[in-house]
């Protein structure tokens, strides 16, 4: 079970600022930026790479609830980020969808 199924099965805590019955959106440990939320799908996958056609709905609705919330918390600039594979710095290996806002951000990014 990685941490992000844990905290959906409420085993350990977080700070969930959105959720419905696709997905969770929780604040994250260790945020890099003033708002650093994490997008995730209930249903458990992995990576970018284990992503299915069935999921092509799944995977809209991620960016649809982001803009949802970043909209509600007053953002419209936002830097949306999926980390696939350990060389790209993925280390929950349960897809998620970071959300950084609140500052100026560079790119190319690190
Ligand atoms: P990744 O490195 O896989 O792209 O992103 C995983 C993210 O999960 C990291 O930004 C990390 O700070 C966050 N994270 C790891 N453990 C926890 C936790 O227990 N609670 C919360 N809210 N975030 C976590």
């Amino acid at each position: 079970m990685t941490i992000f199924e844990k905290i959906m099965a409420g085993q350990i805590p977080a700070r969930i600022e959105f959720e419905d019955e696709h997905v969770i959106v929780i604040h994250d440990i260790s945020p890099q930026a003033p708002v650093h939320l994490l997008v995730i799908p209930r249903k458990v996958i992995p990576t970018v790479n284990d992503i299915g056609g069935s999921d092509q709905e799944l995977i809209g609705h991620l960016f649809s609830t982001a803009s949802r919330v970043m909209r509600g918390l007053g953002h419209t600039d936002y830097r949306c980020v999926f980390n696939c594979g350990a060389g790209a710095q993925q280390t929950v290996f349960h897809l998620h969808l970071h959300v950084l806002a609140g500052r100026s951000f560079s790119w190319p990014p690190g």
